[in-house]
């Protein structure tokens, strides 16, 4: 006789439609239950809400309330359920620890169907995302933000392997969907590295559009890169490492590479690599990583020269860092190490005498004339550094367009201009450490940047669906971080206005004097403070070198050192001319003679930035958002450690209660008038096996039949408009009886 085995399933966790033969299947299982000998148990609508909180925040009872937002978020986790809604969004806490949630069975049970209608996930997002845009031939956008740490990156892949499984494919499609899935190792390893906050934090950003053909199928793809967090190539904070390829390159390089790259197979040797005193990370294996990279770079299309010359690349920024300086009696700089000098010459394809010069003399052109200035053991330094700073950037800027080269859609027949796009967002997280410099202020900038984006989307599709169905809305108040945006970005009167006036003005520019710029121009903004007060006093919490700003996220103090510097970011004239006299053919392409004859000045790293921005901005705009909001559970990396002050702040500076605010103001729920009626159908005799007539007329026979009262709900032009949530949860519980 068959064995029956009795399994309680929370209802908010099967996930629906049933299959073929009437199986439900679970979401932390995966297994198909209620077949095979296993009878499932349906628990009660209410006592699974009880255990497993809701799915969707629309169905909190008292809506206001962050403690029960909270609440639901901390029995959620502690079932492993780490996604719910509010409304679209999703709400992704980190789970730090592997969930049995990704697999290939999982996508089937998301595909082609309704958001609702499943349990929340980041497949749902990914899905619907794929479905409007077939179905509306709308280009979409998934945006994906949070704090350092919080999942956006592991987000974003969960997202681009579902299309890459889900999607239709052909043979050259498996290519592009190879290519697409291994740029991810690729750009990782050049552009994320462990910080205090992650051990694989996105040190730059990212926006990728995934093109897709009229069949549905991914053609091609295309990737933005926004400002690399350069800086760490030189310097590490204690806990932190350098980008990841450095350690992969020594701990997995095979011997003979190594050897032609005059490399020691020990990270502790390279003075790039030992600042942050931490070359190795428990949940790292640099070496297997090496393995994946390589292996990525051969999918991707890179040939064995260039993986080669790039490898020089990243080879020869080890041997500069350890390019030693001494002094002469003058005072001025000399090399002290031969060797570094030798194996630079021949991985850079330089001429060595002329590298070293370059090293330590800076020239100058007076009168019509080239001087060679000699510089101090700082100055050297600081040129050494700027130098390895530039190759490491342009070189990573020259992977993407590599990677964009190779994802580009070759295929005349088709135009990628009529291709439709989903694009992804990861880009680095809000950031707050004991000292922030202008890396996190650029990166802090960026995250205002997308609230304010948040905000505007939110609200105007929100308002906009009202609008298009007909139905009449109260709007609702919330605060608006656009005084921020403007206070660093404003023309003339901005931050980044200010820092560039500082960085072109000749004479004794400083970061002090941009400082005291700063107090005197956006001083009495309400979101900026120095340690400066009104009356003439000092407020003692804060350096004389800092400035705070009152971000949406947060208060953070930013330490003015080495502002004008990063924003500068010069390269002294002979060192730009050797490196375009290189060899190495990547490098001749990151350094273009151009550059040499162009006498105007390039834009400033932050101009740059601020432009970038408004540039993904317009992108952004032009989309139909979707929008993933990443938690992170504790600081400690560790799984089921829920810490209730760390994520109570990552809920308001998210503005998710605001969000719920906003989405409850209106109307709770809302669904097409086929999905309704096919769900609840059976709950009246006249809509029950089929209703014939109009739609709209089902549904309201079937929400009269069942009591709803007229301020309940409204009939739209294609969807119902639910008020409340305890009105559908009563729908719901009607299915069950
Ligand atoms: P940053 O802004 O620093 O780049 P991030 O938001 O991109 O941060 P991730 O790198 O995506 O953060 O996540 C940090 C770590 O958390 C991952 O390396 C992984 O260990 C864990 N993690 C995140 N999301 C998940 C998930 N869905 N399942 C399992 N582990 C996860
Ligand atoms: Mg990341």
């Amino acid at each position: 006789m068959m064995e029956l085995r009795i399994q309680l399933i929370p209802t908010g966790e099967i996930i629906l439609p049933p299959g073929k033969n009437g199986e439900f299947y679970c979401q932390s299982c995966t297994k198909a239950v209620g077949s095979d000998g296993i009878r499932v148990m349906m628990e009660s609508a209410l006592t699974a809400r009880d255990r497993v909180g809701v799915q969707d925040f629309v169905l909190l009872e008292n809506h206001t309330s962050e403690v029960a937002f909270i609440e639901n978020l901390r029995k959620r986790f502690k079932e492993n359920l780490i996604y719910t809604y509010i409304g679209s969004v999703l709400v992704s806490m980190n789970p730090y620890k592997e969930l049995e949630i990704y697999s290939k069975q999982h996508m089937e049970r998301y595909r082609g169907v309704n958001f609702y209608e499943v349990s929340p996930h980041i497949y749902a997002v990914a899905d619907n995302a794929y479905r409007s845009m077939r179905t509306e031939r709308r280009d979409q956008c998934i945006l994906i933000s949070g704090e350092s740490g919080a999942g956006k990156t592991e987000a974003s892949k969960k997202v681009l392997q579902y299309y890459a499984i889900t999607c239709p494919a052909s043979d050259h499609v498996q290519t592009v969907k190879d290519r697409l899935l291994q740029s991810n190792p690729v750009l990782e390893a050049f552009g994320n590295a462990k910080t205090l906050r992650n051990d694989n934090s996105s040190r730059f950003g990212k926006y990728m559009d995934i093109q897709f053909d009229f069949k549905g199928a991914p053609v091609g793809g295309h990737i933005i890169n926004y400002l690399l967090e350069k800086s760490r190539v030189v310097h590490q904070s204690h806990g932190e490492r350098n980008f990841h390829i450095f350690y992969q390159l020594i701990e997995g390089g095979e011997d003979d590479l190594l050897r032609r790259l005059g490399l020691e197979k020990n990270a502790q040797q390279y003075q790039f690599l030992v600042k942050g005193n931490c070359p190795k990370v428990s949940s790292i294996n640099d070496r297997n990583d090496w393995k994946i990279v390589r292996k990525a770079l051969s999918v991707i299309g890179f040939n064995d020269d260039e993986v080669e010359e790039l490898l020089n690349i990243i080879a020869s920024v080890l041997h500069l860092g350890n390019v030693q300086y001494g002094g002469e009696d003058s005072g001025n700089a000399y090399i002290a190490t031969e060797t570094q000098i030798k194996y630079l010459a021949r991985l850079l394809g330089v001429d060595g005498t002329v590298l070293k010069e370059a090293l330590t003399h800076k020239k100058i052109i007076a009168k019509g004339e080239e001087l060679m200035s000699p510089l101090n053991q700082e100055q050297a330094a600081s040129a050494r550094d700027a130098l390895s700073k530039a190759i490491y950037g342009r070189t990573f800027t020259w992977l993407v367009n590599k990677i964009n080269d190779s994802l580009a859609f070759k295929d005349d027949s088709f135009n990628s201009k009529n291709a439709s796009v989903i694009g992804l967002l990861d880009i680095y997280g809000f950031e707050v450490f004991q000292n922030n410099s202008f890396e996190q202020f650029c990166i802090n900038y960026c995250n205002e940047k997308l609230q304010q984006l948040f905000i505007e989307l939110t609200l105007k599709s929100e308002q906009e669906e009202y609008e298009a169905e007909g139905i009449t809305w109260e709007p609702v108040q919330y605060f608006n971080n656009k005084i921020i945006c403007d206070l660093v970005e404003e023309k003339f009167k901005g931050i980044i206005s200010i820092l560039d006036e500082e960085c072109l003005r000749p004479g004794d520019a400083s970061d002090i004097t941009f400082l005291e710029k700063l107090e005197g121009t956006v001083g009495g903004h309400a979101h900026f403070l120095t340690h400066k007060l009104a009356d003439g006093k000092t407020r003692k919490v804060m350096g004389r070198e800092e400035f705070r700003l009152i971000h949406y996220a947060g208060e953070v103090n930013y330490n003015v050192n080495g502002f004008l510097d990063k924003n500068n970011d010069l390269l002294f004239r002979n060192l730009k001319e050797i490196m375009c006299m290189s060899e190495n053919k990547i490098l001749t392409q990151c350094f273009d003679r151009e550059e040499l004859s162009d006498k105007k000045r390039p834009e400033t790293a932050a101009t740059q930035f601020k432009n970038s921005l408004a540039k993904l901005m317009e992108i952004l705009m032009s989309k139909e958002p979707s929008y993933v909001r990443c938690i992170k559970p504790n600081d400690a990396k560790q799984a089921g450690r829920f810490d209730e002050v760390l994520i109570r702040h990552q809920v308001k500076y998210l503005g998710l209660m605001e969000n719920l605010r906003v989405r409850r103001a209106g109307f709770a729920y809302r669904r097409r008038y086929e999905t309704f009626l096919q769900r609840y159908k059976s709950l009246c005799p006249d809509t029950w096996p089929n209703w014939d007539g109009r739609l709209v007329d089902g549904v309201s026979t079937l929400v009269k039949h069942l009591g709803y009262k007229p301020e309940e709900y409204k009939l739209g032009r294609t969807k119902i408009f639910i008020r409340f949530p305890k009105t559908l949860f009563a729908t719901e519980d009607a299915l069950e009886v």
